[in-house]
């Protein structure tokens, strides 16, 4: 990808001094499911691959329960240069790397985008709780992206660390192709109305209330 070129020649942030390789994401420029996760750990950093350490098999795992392989997705982070300790990421990086993310959205133009953990849902559902919506179908109008499409769940890496929450991660990827199937019969459902900066919920089959919550 010819936007990874351009990443890694910037110096967008201070991690770009302390990371040993770039972690642009990677998968199919084809792919109709985007996940987001949160940044490059150690053994990411030292590959320039995205999740390929436990949480990473744990992923790879939860994919084949659906029949799909990491080839069929495209898999990226908030922050695609490791921070130092693995510490959080900090709202400037996040800020300075969101628009590398937005524009990996608008070329894979994913009918899905899977946030996994507060961290990537704060960059596209900003102030909502991953513990109140986390499975739930979200449609929101992004600034710069238009309609898209989110369910957001658990980062499996957290869920390594909880494995009470694996029940609740693996029934949220059981819905993943029924939602694809739903998008690709009713693609209006990710890109028309007339609102801006509002989200409402879909159901299969069903669209719901709209929620007038603003977010911006
Ligand atoms: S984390 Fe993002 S903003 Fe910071 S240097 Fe790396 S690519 Fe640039």
């Amino acid at each position: 990808m010819a936007l990874n070129k351009e990443i890694a020649s910037k110096s967008c942030c201070s991690l770009s001094q302390t990371r040993t390789n770039l972690v642009p994401g990677e998968g199919s420029p084809e792919a109709r499911i985007m996940f987001i996760g949160e940044a490059p750990g150690q053994k990411e950093d030292q590959e320039g691959k995205p999740f390929i350490g436990a949480a990473g098999k744990l992923l790879s795992d939860l994919l084949l329960t659906i029949g799909l392989k990491r080839e069929d997705i495209f898999i990226a982070n908030v922050l695609k240069c490791r921070p130092p300790g693995n510490r959080d990421p900090l709202p400037a990086e996040a800020a300075a790397c969101l628009p590398w993310l937005s524009r990996q959205v608008a070329i894979i133009d994913p009918l899905l985008i899977i946030p996994l953990g507060r961290h990537a849902m704060e960059r596209f559902l900003p102030g909502m709780k991953i513990s109140a919506v986390r499975g739930k179908i979200l449609r929101r109008n992004v600034p710069g992206l238009g309609f898209r499409v989110f369910m957001p769940t658990y980062h499996p890496a957290a869920v390594l660390y909880h494995r009470e929450w694996l029940t609740v991660l693996e029934s949220d990827f059981k819905k993943i192709p029924q939602i694809l199937e739903y998008l690709t019969e009713n693609p209006s459902n990710g890109e028309t109305d007339n609102v801006s900066g509002n989200w409402d919920t879909l159901e299969l089959g069903v669209k719901k209330e709209r929620k007038q919550e603003q977010f911006f």
